[in-house]
């Protein structure tokens, strides 16, 4: 069945809220058992119950992903409860609004660290459990910042540009262990990250109405389907592409 996940591992980063909450969902819904991972155990623990009342098999990993030397402790320790890891969903993300000129390093190296830094040390920590088991999927999650500038978010959109040309890399690298790697670019969604932006720049909820063909700002569950496509068989030869789930943001000129 070519979205059926049933007997795949997959580990969702920042799969304790927001869009990993969502894609570890619709992960768990087409059969994959799920490991999610994020800094906040409380949170961690409140999605693992959520995962678990819908039926889902699942788990939940404490690390900081910024931490190399974590990243590689928590894959091993993901590949030991489940004997290995088909799917990785690298999504953990974080963002800091500030005109360019007022970052400073420290958060700029914070902010790209959490973006890149931590994605690339995650795809290659699991590699070598990927290619044991003769292949594997690696989704990376982008943003619009991946396409278009944004004025208040340089260190975010260089290291969001960076993840898609990383997950091209990773796609040609890979491609004869049987390693697909896609990037999904999510456009504005409703989460915890979107929810300060919004605070933070008071006319954002309705540029972006304005400015999405759909009409509406976008759910976690919406970039699910997208996921479930490049973590099944369906898109064994699709690798290296980066796939707008936007509404039409990005395909408009306002
Ligand atoms: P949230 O803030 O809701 O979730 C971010 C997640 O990342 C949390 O689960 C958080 O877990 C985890 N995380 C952050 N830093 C670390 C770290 N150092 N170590 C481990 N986990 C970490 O944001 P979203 O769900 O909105 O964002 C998810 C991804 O989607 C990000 O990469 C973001 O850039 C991207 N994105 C979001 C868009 C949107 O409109 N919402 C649009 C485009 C892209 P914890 O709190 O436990 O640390």
């Amino acid at each position: 069945m070519l979205f059926d996940l049933n007997g795949r591992v997959a580990l969702v980063t920042g799969g304790n809220g927001g869009i990993g909450l969502g894609i570890a969902r619709g992960l768990a819904q087409a059969g994959a058992v799920v490991a999610i991972v994020g800094r906040d155990a409380a949170k961690s623990n409140a999605a693992l119950a959520e995962l678990r009342q819908s039926g889902a098999v699942a788990e939940a990993f404490t690390a900081d992903l910024v931490d190399q030397t974590a990243v590689v402790a928590m894959v091993r320790a993901v590949a030991e409860r489940f004997g290995g890891i088909d799917i990785l969903v690298a999504n953990a993300g974080t963002n800091m609004r500030r005109r360019p000129e007022d970052y400073t390093m420290e958060q700029w190296d914070a902010i790209v660290g959490t973006n890149l830094g931590s994605v690339f040390a995650c795809c290659q920590a699991v590699y070598p459990l990927m290619k044991q088991r003769g292949g594997g999927k690696i989704i990376t999650i982008g943003s619009m910042t991946s396409i278009f500038g944004f004025s208040l978010g340089a260190p975010y959109g260089a290291s969001k540009g960076a993840v898609v040309q990383l997950t091209k890399s990773l796609a040609c690298a890979w491609a004869a262990d049987k390693i697909q790697a896609n990037c999904i670019l999510p456009g504005f969604i409703d989460t915890a990250l979107t929810r300060q932006a919004r605070r933070d720049v008071g006319d954002l909820e309705q540029r972006v109405l304005d400015r999405t063909p759909a009409g509406r700002w976008g759910t976690p569950d919406d970039v699910a389907g997208a996921a479930v496509f490049f973590a099944s068989a369906a898109s064994d030869f699709v690798t290296g592409t980066a796939l707008p789930v936007d509404g039409g943001y990005s395909s408009f000129m306002a």
